[in-house]
């Protein structure tokens, strides 16, 4: 590896990518939200310029601002209670995942914020798919096929996971491909929704669940053990389970190498994670050591307003802090792939079909386009 052949922005822009972590009321534009804020009358907003709004949001999460991070989401959540609302931003961001080269994404909602305005739970989801086909279409006839798919998340503060759990399997059929829980995890423990993991694994659905970002082992562990997590939203602290041994070489613990053996893939979201203070730097992120280790690392974005990120401009830091190259970047890119939750012969239908030819290309103008040495 070698700094001097870290792609550039638009090599990474061009390659194709795969989301498996991102949130819906975490990533509209700026604009919209100004839009959407005047149209349904909400006047909360701090300020009216969608430059300045935008700048606003990233400072919360720049300034390590919890309150300030949570009360961007009071502003996105508060637009997002009419359907056609719902049905703009989720069209949106498809659109937006697919201008930034993302070729298949599972992006994550919890339906139960956007009641607020007297809507039901199948209301909300009616117009989150109905957006994302829509997005897709556009995106499509834009030149950008992505393949856009839903995760229904229920919030662990709160006493809704069953029927989340339900609304999700209710609605697989239309796009819905999982369920997740998010929200503090400091004292609220996966083990509170048993019923509803249950209640998916009885249906042969899939389960993510957010683990180890700013809370430890033990959330992972139950997170994996008693409620039957396939994949782990953030999962860095699996980290406290691996220290160097006494000849220099990495020790795992049962649990990390129950995950590593398993290869439960782990959502990282680097810049998400410098941002909430779950990492002090994105040079300190365990993202390349847990690479290096083989563990099953996708790399996301997690929440692209708050964060100002794409999934592109993660790949890119990542590939000039820790010298990534593209071989790197296709295998990251092929763990989310045989990560998703999509059927597995449309897996290997986007492995075999844009993935591999995709990185083909790359690599091979990269090697073009390289001096030679006589
Ligand atoms: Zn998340």
């Amino acid at each position: 590896m070698s700094q001097a052949h870290s792609p550039s922005l638009a090599t990474v822009v061009a390659a194709p990518k795969v989301l498996l972590h991102d949130h819906l009321d975490g990533g509209l534009r700026p604009a919209t939200v100004i839009d959407l804020a005047r149209a349904s009358g909400y006047a909360d907003l701090p300020m009216a310029d969608a430059d300045e709004l935008g700048a606003w949001f990233r400072q919360g999460a720049d300034r390590k601002s919890l309150e300030r991070y949570l009360e961007g989401f009071r502003h996105t959540v508060g637009v997002m209670q009419t359907p056609d609302a719902i049905e703009r931003v989720a069209a949106e961001c498809a659109e937006d995942l697919a201008a930034d080269g993302v070729v298949y994404a599972e992006v994550r909602y919890a339906p139960e914020l956007s009641t607020q305005g007297g809507l039901s739970l199948d209301e909300v989801m009616t117009a989150w798919l109905a957006g994302f086909e829509r997005g897709a279409a556009t995106a499509e006839a834009a030149g950008r096929p992505i393949t856009i798919r839903a995760i229904v998340t229920a919030m662990r503060q709160f006493a809704r996971s069953v029927e989340i759990a339900e609304l999700a399997v209710r609605h697989r059929d239309a796009g819905v491909v999982g369920f997740d829980i998010a929200g503090p995890e400091a004292g609220f423990p996966p083990s509170r929704h048993l019923d509803a993991f249950q209640l998916i694994h009885r249906a042969d659905f899939h389960v993510t669940i957010h683990a180890g970002e700013a809370f430890g082992l033990p959330s992972i562990w139950e997170a994996l053990q008693w409620c039957g997590a396939e994949r782990l939203g953030h999962g860095v602290r699996i980290v406290d389970d691996i220290a160097p041994g006494p000849d220099g070489r990495y020790v795992l613990g049962r649990l990390a190498a129950y995950v590593r053996d398993r290869r439960v893939p782990l959502e990282m979201c680097p810049t998400s994670n410098v941002h909430t203070g779950a990492v002090a730097s994105i040079e300190e992120h365990p993202v390349d050591l847990l690479r290096r280790l083989r563990f099953r690392v996708t790399i996301n974005t997690d929440n692209r307003l708050m964060s100002g990120v794409t999934l592109s401009s993660e790949l890119e830091l990542l590939a000039r802090t820790f010298g990534f190259g593209l071989d790197e970047m296709q295998w990251l890119t092929l763990n989310a792939m045989k990560s998703s939750f999509l059927s597995f012969d449309q897996r290997l239908r986007v492995i075999n079909g844009t993935i591999k030819p995709g990185y083909a290309r790359l690599m091979a103008d990269e090697t073009a386009s390289a001096p030679t040495l006589v």
